[in-house]
């Protein structure tokens, strides 16, 4: 049976992506819609969105409408566009004082209020549209308070929100949106101080995550091993006890790959096509980029690659003496693309300077590059320290590009350790948080690497992995037909 779902999230891709987020909210949404759902999308009209050549209008009735935060009064008004290549249309919440900024995030004061606004935005458009949600499907501390509103600030709207029930998805436990108790009138209208977290307040701080662990109907974290680790002191990042406490409320999904963009044989950005029957177009790909880089290398000389947020839980912090080494002492080429704390960034830029020819990082956001790496690289580097579930070590595995992945959250769920004995398996994982481990990991992949035979049937076990939104798309379904029984 169809069912009517309210989505809400802070970036949409290709509109506005900094991360996984992005790439999540855009796939699950259009596979729902495929599916026959009817569904509501709400996403901040981004300052810097892209959206020339966009189809777009405004919503006729639903301009200039009176927003309050707290305090705050702002006006919004709607705009819906189409999500290109899709019958998909979505809403763009127009609100230029809150996020007509030069980036997504800030650290601006207002933080907290300009995703307030947007899920106040999503409560009252469903009102004016007269769309009462069976489900209300909000993403990460940005849009955490909307199972509080559903709540308590918009309880009174039976006949809208009486049978809503409220999803909320952990993308990344590590941001939760603190701000100062001092700013506690900004979560209201309908939204009293007596129904805020006690123990935060009395310790001066406001945990939007928090609220939605707490309030939501369902808490949905993007792998099954996350959905474990979040449960522990040193995966919870504070919020594990509420989650224990909310028993089988929680529960992990694997992201899904959207293979529409991510598919080495029908890749747009990508030169050559290549498939699992003829691996020649990778090759061709990695001399096409090792030349556009002016790094000459020989066809054999193994490229690993990287794509990352430069942040500490991408486990950089592992590769400050290793990669130097690396490139020090092996016959290989190194191409990162990224951006993040300028530490790291000095850390890669210092790479290039030191190994000309053999290393080479692009500072910034690039997704021709993106997928070109994917395609051209051999090995695909993620060390991460924690990883909700992660995107590029799925990409890899379907471009051929065997990833190296510390064993951690979706990056265990997703890639198998090699054995070849048996030929079995995906990837390969190390354990351990240091750089011995990622030095062993390197060293184990490049010696796999002078294998011909076992190489290839690495690289083929992963090419031949299926993580398609069809599975993944099935679980939020399920998910939503058992908090709604319809
Ligand atoms: P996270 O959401 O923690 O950043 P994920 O692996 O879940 O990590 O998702 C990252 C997504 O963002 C992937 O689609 C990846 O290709 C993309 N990405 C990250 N950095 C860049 C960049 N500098 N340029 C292009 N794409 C990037």
């Amino acid at each position: 049976m169809p069912l009517r779902v309210c989505f809400v999230s802070a970036e949409y891709s290709p509109f506005a992506k900094t991360g996984g987020l992005g790439d999540v909210s855009a796939a699950l949404t259009r596979h729902l819609a495929r599916r026959g759902h009817d569904l509501r999308v709400f996403v901040p009209l981004h300052g810097q969105m892209e959206l020339a050549g966009v189809d777009r209008h405004p919503v006729e009735f639903l301009q200039s409408l009176p927003l309050r935060v707290g305090q705050h009064e702002f006006r919004f008004s709607l705009q819906t566009a189409r999500v290109p290549d899709t019958q998909l249309w979505i809403y763009l919440v127009d609100c230029p004082a809150l996020f007509d900024r030069p980036r997504i995030y800030s650290d601006a004061p207002d933080e907290h209020v300009r995703y307030l606004a947007l899920t106040r935005a999503a409560f009252e458009c469903c009102q004016r549209m007269g769309f009462a949600p069976d489900v209300m499907h909000s993403n990460d501390w940005h849009t955490a308070f909307a199972p509080l509103l559903l709540r308590h600030a918009y309880a009174w709207d039976r006949q809208m929100f009486g049978g809503t029930r409220s999803v909320f998805t952990i993308h990344n436990i590590g941001y939760q949106g603190v701000f100062s108790a001092a700013q506690a009138g900004d979560v209201g209208p309908g939204i009293g101080i007596e129904a805020l977290h006690q123990l935060d307040l009395g310790a001066g701080r406001i945990n939007p995550m928090r609220h939605a662990v707490i309030y939501a109907d369902a808490v949905t974290t993007v792998s099954p091993n996350y959905a474990v680790e979040i449960r522990t002191p040193e995966g919870g990042y504070g919020l594990d006890a509420d989650l224990r406490a909310r028993g089988d409320a929680v529960v992990g999904i694997l992201n899904g790959v959207d293979y529409d963009e991510w598919n080495p044989t029908t890749d747009r950005y990508i030169p050559h096509h290549y498939g699992l029957d003829d691996l020649t177009g990778k090759l061709l790909n990695k001399q096409a980029l090792l030349d556009l880089l002016r790094m000459p290398a020989a066809p054999n000389t193994p490229l690993v690659g990287m794509i990352s947020r430069l942040a500490r839980q991408k486990g950089i912090d592992l590769l400050l003496d290793v990669l130097p080494e690396l490139l020090a002492t092996r016959e290989v080429r190194f191409v990162g693309l990224g951006s993040g704390e300028p530490h790291y960034e000095r850390f890669m830029h210092g790479l290039q300077e030191r190994f000309p020819g053999r290393a080479t990082f692009y500072s910034g956001y690039s997704e021709e590059l993106a997928h070109m790496i994917e395609a051209a690289a051999d090995i695909f580097l993620m060390p991460s320290l924690y990883e909700p579930c992660g995107l590029n070590q799925m990409y890899s595995l379907k471009y051929g590009t065997v990833p190296i992945v510390r064993r951690t959250g979706g990056l265990a769920d997703s890639v198998q350790h090699f054995d070849p004995a048996t030929g079995q398996g995906t990837g390969i994982v190390f354990n351990d948080f240091d750089s011995g481990a990622v030095r062993w990991a390197l060293d184990t992949a490049l010696e796999w690497q002078g294998w011909p035979t076992v190489w290839r049937r690495l690289v083929l076990n992963g090419m031949r992995q299926d993580f398609s939104w069809d599975r993944a798309g099935a679980e939020y379904e399920r998910l939503y037909q058992q908090l709604t029984g319809k």
